[in-house]
């Protein structure tokens, strides 16, 4: 956001309000970009390993010092547990926040359970768990305006327990302000099927008071999906996951769940054999991206970042498809330039290696399109605008 706002500083006379508007944000994509495929297939196996993981058991122990080793080697330094019981047994909510800049004080809840019943729960839930490990470990240092929390609840399969022992014990005594709950349960994908679309849900329930705003959520996230990953979407009601607490408190949510329905779950079986890691792959990219929506991820602009900044212009802008880009002064590496159109799709490519370098977009549509100037580790955003 913080690059088309600085756009329409440095070169636009007039203002074109599309900086709340949800698209393409090339920033963004840098860092979903990141998500890695061995990551997650390493860390589901890690989770697989531990087994059966219902309260009481060592194995949910092991996974519970497991994930928080993960956060603190990440540098997360607010790594905090929540005991409580289930059937006499005593097991933890792991809670980690990461604080915004602008509202520090109010939360982006991105949560999912890593109990586990009957079986190792390969999907059901080590897909949410490393999914949320891997934005953890990518969002890290990001500038995000909105704080954030990362959950992994337990007792989950024992009826919500963790979570609702979480919304009743800090969410309510807090009064914390939550901007939205984002639950994960269960987007592993079925093996040898299409894994080609994940489920969002939104709040159909009573209170109603609360579910426009689950509506319009989950929409951004379906959108989110279709900016930063391969997946379709599909918008459904949500149910019998952790964030029924939160609803019922009257908090807006929103969850991701797999469209293909492993028959595996609960049992033995549901392993990562059984399973589509390229799905959760998948599924992961498109959170991220949802993620630092909601969130508000902003871009840093270092000192070089500026002065590369200064260094490019682009006229007459808006134009009817013929523009010149003017380099100020030419560095010995070329600039790439990338430009795309606001869903992401890459329209034109060229290398600029003259001081005035002429571009013809006129074949597009007309509209906004954002230029993506390349050159070494410098990256700069300019809006460009065809009418
Ligand atoms: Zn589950």
């Amino acid at each position: 956001m913080k690059s088309l706002l600085r756009l329409t500083f440095c070169f636009f006379l007039f203002s074109i309000s599309v900086s709340s508007a949800q698209v393409f944000n090339p920033y963004y994509n840098g860092i979903v970009e990141n998500v890695s495929a061995s990551n997650i297939l390493d860390d589901l196996t890690t989770l697989v390993d531990f087994g059966v993981k219902e309260p009481g058991t060592g194995a949910i122990e092991n996974a519970k010092d497991w994930i928080i080793n993960r956060y603190q080697t990440l540098g997360y330094t607010a790594v905090e547990t929540q005991d409580f019981t289930v059937y006499g047994q005593t097991t933890s909510n792991i809670i980690v926040t990461k604080t915004g800049s602008v509202y520090p004080n109010t939360f982006l809840i991105i949560d999912g359970h890593y109990d586990t019943v009957n079986g190792p729960g390969a999907n059901d839930n080590g897909s949410g768990t490393v999914l949320i490990l891997e934005l953890a470990r990518l969002l890290k240092d990001v500038d995000t305006e909105y704080s954030i929390k990362f959950i992994h609840f337990s007792g989950e399969e024992e009826g919500l327990i963790g979570s609702e022992f979480y919304v009743n014990n800090t969410v309510i005594p807090e009064n914390l302000d939550i901007k939205l709950v984002l639950n994960i349960d269960q987007v592993g994908g079925v093996a040898g099927m299409n894994n080609n679309t994940i489920v969002c849900e939104r709040d159909e329930s009573p209170p109603n008071y609360n579910n426009a705003a689950s509506a319009q959520a989950t929409q951004e996230m379906a959108n989110a999906f279709g900016l930063y990953s391969s997946l379709q979407t599909e918008i459904s009601y949500a149910y019998g996951s952790d964030y029924v607490p939160f609803e019922n408190n009257g908090e807006v949510i929103t969850g991701l769940y797999e469209n293909n329905e492993s028959p595996y779950t609960h049992g033995p079986n549901d392993i990562i054999e059984n399973m589509d890691p390229n799905y959760v792959f998948e599924v992961t990219k498109g959170t991220l991206g949802s993620a630092l929506h909601f969130a508000v991820g902003r871009e840093p602009l270092g000192v070089s970042e500026n002065s590369f900044a200064e260094n490019i212009t682009v006229y007459p802008n808006p134009s009817n498809g013929k523009f010149t880009v003017k380099l100020n002064t030419l560095s010995e590496e070329n600039i790439e330039l990338t430009v795309f159109n606001i869903l992401g799709k890459t329209v034109y490519t060229s290398s600029l290696n003259n001081a005035t370098n002429a571009i013809d977009l006129s074949s597009l549509e007309t509209g906004i399109y954002l230029g993506v100037f390349k050159s070494g580790k410098n990256l700069v955003t300019k809006k460009i605008v065809l009418n």
